[in-house]
């Protein structure tokens, strides 16, 4: 960058640092208040049916039975701007839940959700809509998150008009062509479908959907888990460039740990609905604390390995439909005590900048 285009991106950022700080004030919130804030979020799905299918006849009497996957169980977090926070965990810890629920696809059970100090969990779609112009989603899969009738300039167009119903056709037109070569498609393709594209070029367009409307915070859900591997890289590497170039925060749901170390600048570790650890990326690979952190970390193969051998975890993930007293990871862990089965423990802060929900930690029985 030369000197004056320095300049200039630094005269740009304190003008927007100021108008950030005079926000702030007239809102009553602290200037380095987080971009996203989640407090005690909790999303149950019901496996019960209607109020007809819950009344079962039990000892001569009838009565009404509900069962609920509990997929999220009171989860806090903080995402800061121009961070990258992953979100780890296997199969079913609620990770793509709590990306849903953020992005207003699904109504929380509990909990609040704030977005630049104003809350957005009980907004309807209405007023949900100048948030969603600031807040984009990329799914999983490409294959299904492209309309299979609409062009690529259709798709791209779609999004534009909705938020800048005042734009004209040039600016449209442009825009399209703006995005769709920011992301490596040839904009003269636009007259092409969606299945005429690899499942990369797909995940691109997809991307490029999500960037047409010059969002500032991105959801994205496993985006590059359906893809060959081949190409995953290019598509984790488009990601990062964008947020260089668009300057923008993400939620990164992945269960995949190369991709965090990659890619996170922080990251918060999920296990059956609640956040056991959250922390700086590097801080987490070089000092995993939490006991299921340590698990996962152990199971990473390094060629330079001169960690323990693998910890392998006994017993079997509880079901999220009945979900165990206290600490959710007590039935696996060896360090459990009377306390992990009674009290859930609290995330707290540590010494080495992490914070970490277990009893063990915070008793000290467990060694750093
Ligand atoms: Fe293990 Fe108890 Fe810590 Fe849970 S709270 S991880 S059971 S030591």
């Amino acid at each position: 960058m030369s000197v004056m285009s320095a300049t200039a991106s630094v005269g740009t950022q304190s003008a927007e640092n100021k108008a950030a700080e005079n926000k702030a004030a007239e809102n009553k919130i602290p200037a380095t208040a987080p971009l996203l804030s989640i407090r005690g979020l909790e999303k149950h799905f019901s496996l019960s049916g209607d109020v007809l299918e819950q009344l079962k006849f039990k000892g001569g009497r009838v009565v009404r039975e509900q069962k609920f996957v509990h997929a999220i169980n009171g989860v806090d977090l903080d995402i800061q701007r121009g961070e990258a926070l992953c979100v780890v965990g296997e199969s079913g810890c609620g990770k793509s839940t709590v990306a849903r629920v953020v992005m207003g696809l699904l109504n929380p059970t509990a909990g609040e959700i704030h977005y630049d100090g104003e809350r957005i969990d009980q907004l309807g779609a209405k007023a949900l809509l100048p948030w969603r112009q600031r807040m984009q989603m990329i799914f999983q899969n490409p294959y299904a998150s492209l309309n299979p009738r609409m062009t690529i300039q259709q798709t791209l167009e779609e999004p534009i008009r909705l938020h800048h119903p005042t734009w004209d056709y040039r600016q449209v037109k442009d825009k399209v062509s703006e995005v769709m070569t920011s992301v490596g498609i040839a904009p003269d393709w636009g007259a092409r479908f969606g299945h005429e594209f690899s499942g990369g070029q797909r995940q691109r367009i997809a991307i490029a959907r999500a960037l047409a409307v010059d969002p500032e915070f991105i959801v994205a859900d496993e985006p590059i888990s359906a893809l060959d591997v081949s190409i995953q890289a290019q598509v984790l590497n488009l990601l990062m460039d964008a947020q260089q170039a668009h300057n923008l925060t993400y939620l990164f749901i992945t269960h995949d740990l190369a991709v965090v170390e990659h890619f996170g600048t922080r990251v918060a570790v999920m296990y059956l609905g609640r956040v056991c650890e959250v922390a700086p990326t590097a801080t987490l690979f070089a000092e995993p604390l939490h006991p299921y952190t340590r698990a996962l970390m152990s199971a990473i193969p390094r060629l330079e390995d001169e960690r323990p051998q693998h910890l392998r975890l006994e017993g079997e993930v509880p079901t999220p439909i009945h979900l165990p007293s206290g600490c959710v990871f007590h039935g696996r862990c060896p360090h459990a005590e009377r306390r992990c089965r009674e009290e859930i423990p609290r995330l707290i802060a540590t010494d080495n900048g992490a914070m970490v929900a277990c009893h063990g930690i915070e008793e000290g029985r467990i060694p750093l």
